[in-house]
């Protein structure tokens, strides 16, 4: 493989990855959900009754639901047996140890805390490590992830480099470090960093993967400090694939292995088992250091539940240690990422903007760019979105002005933030790619409309997280 500095160099790359028609899924469909296909009119009756904002449909009423990959798997015919093999005791349940032999095998950590999603284990690490004023380094922090920095009163410190931020540029591995910026960063003062976190894959600018290279340069840079380093690795097995097939010297690798060797460069992990783990809900920390297990032990118990089972029943367990073996499978991670790059290239062919390169688990669309005539005060993601629910019945996520945008208390003024994107998460195993079709034919529609599309404005908003629950009306 070349060298991947230049952009040339890097269509090269794209085009190793197997070109969709070279390939079928490489599962079949032992059972069916059937979906209700709405009346433009009823969704138009549907949408305005929900106060213009697609949190709040009925989800019966949306017919290709993208709204997240988070906890919307489908799961195998090996996890649904998992579940009638729960061993439902209080303490020392056998689907807990089936659990910590999956993460021992993959990640290579020997102590593992169950919890009932990510953010459970969130507040565990944060709680058992993290003290007022410390700073938390990483590549860029999770929403959730962040909150529960800011609920230990302390500082979230993104040190994402330069290329992630950039929209429209097709360069690799976006979710990579700047690592000056994060030796700096540690150099202010590195008693109060009291560990480093690498999000794999960097969801909050596109599911865009960390590279092994940074990674270990990370892991360097953390140790000469002594700092220890954790991975967000909610999406783990994605962030494997791309290393594979994107970095040099690690074609002839195995996802496990190259699983192994991302995992060796750090301490533990707290990881969303809603997305890589391939179940509907759970979650877990590892750790390689029993000390350090131990110390989050004491916050686990009270608010988790006890050290086995940790907010979930043993089946869940069991369901979450059969997908972390299913997700690592080379054939499921190339029909996976790869139906997500599918629609990326059907949108890209109909004329409307993305995130480029296409990440893990999504398709940004760039609003602002759709719908260039919308000032941010109306909103263009979100009525985006509300003209996708319109047009087709598919649900998306706006992440734009109302996501991340507020208001300054002070001059009352809005602050906007950089981008404004609607999000297509696509679940996985769920959708087949003539799901993915009718989503692009639907989008070409509503931008074969786009300059009639019309702004919205808040008439009702919460103090925070306000895109959950705002209502809009049209202006
Ligand atoms: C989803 C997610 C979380 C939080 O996990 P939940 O299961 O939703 O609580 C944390 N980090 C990342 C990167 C995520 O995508």
């Amino acid at each position: 493989m070349p060298g991947l500095s230049t952009m040339s160099d890097e269509r090269e790359v794209w085009q190793m990855f197997r070109s969709r028609d070279e390939y079928a899924e490489p599962f079949r469909i032992k059972v069916v959900e059937m979906l209700r296909e709405t009346t433009r009119e009823e969704r138009e009756t549907l949408i305005k009754e929900a106060g213009y904002n697609a949190f709040s449909l009925p989800s019966d009423a949306v017919y290709i639901d993208l709204l997240s990959d988070s906890g919307t798997s489908a799961m195998s015919d090996r996890q649904w047996a998992g579940l009638m093999l729960g061993d439902e005791a209080y303490a020392g349940s056998r689907n807990y140890f089936n659990l910590k032999g999956s993460v021992k095998d993959i990640m290579g950590f020997d102590f593992v805390a169950p919890a009932h999603q990510g953010r459970g284990a969130e507040h565990v690490l944060m709680s058992a490590l993290v003290k007022e004023g410390d700073r938390v380094l990483g590549n860029m922090h999770f929403d959730t992830t962040e909150g529960h920095i800011l609920l230990r009163g302390a500082e979230p410190v993104n040190c994402l480099a330069e290329q992630g931020y950039k929209v429209g540029e097709e360069t690799l591995f976006k979710g990579d470090f700047d690592l000056r910026r994060l030796e700096d960063e540690i150099q202010k003062d590195p008693r109060k960093v009291p560990f480093v976190l690498i999000t794999v894959t960097c969801n909050n600018n596109g599911g865009q993967p960390v590279s092994m290279k940074n990674i270990r340069e990370v892991s360097k840079i953390a140790r000469k400090y002594g700092i220890p380093v954790f991975f967000d690795a909610a999406r783990f097995a994605e962030n494997c694939w791309f290393i594979k097939h994107l970095e040099p010297g690690y074609s002839g690798k195995t996802i496990p292995e190259i699983a192994r060797e991302m995992f060796s460069y750090g301490d533990g992990c707290t990881m969303s088992a809603k997305k890589d783990a391939l179940v509907n809900i759970g979650g877990l920390l590892a750790f390689r250091d029993e000390a350090m297990y131990r110390k989050a032990l004491e916050w686990q118990i009270p608010f988790e539940g006890f050290a086995t089972y940790g907010g979930l029943a043993g089946r869940d367990m069991e369901a979450m240690a059969r997908g972390l073996r299913e997700v690592i499978d080379e054939a499921y991670l190339e029909e996976r990422i790869g139906q997500v790059r599918y629609l990326g290239d059907l949108l890209l062919r109909a004329g409307i903007p993305i995130v480029r390169p296409t990440g893990g688990h999504g398709v940004y669309i760039d609003a602002a760019a759709m719908l260039p005539h919308l000032p941010r005060k109306e909103f263009p993601a979100q009525a985006l979105v509300v003209e996708l629910y319109i047009e087709g019945g598919i649900r998306g996520v706006e992440l734009g002005g109302c996501a991340f945008g507020r208001v300054d208390p002070e001059t009352g003024e809005d602050i906007w933030p950089a981008l404004e994107l609607v999000r297509l998460a696509v679940p996985r195993r769920v959708y087949t790619d003539r799901h993915m079709a009718q989503v692009a034919k639907a989008l070409s529609r509503v931008k074969g409309r786009a300059s009639s599309v019309r702004g919205l404005r808040i008439t009702y908003q919460a103090p925070v997280l306000r895109h959950f629950t705002a209502k809009f009306e049209r202006v």
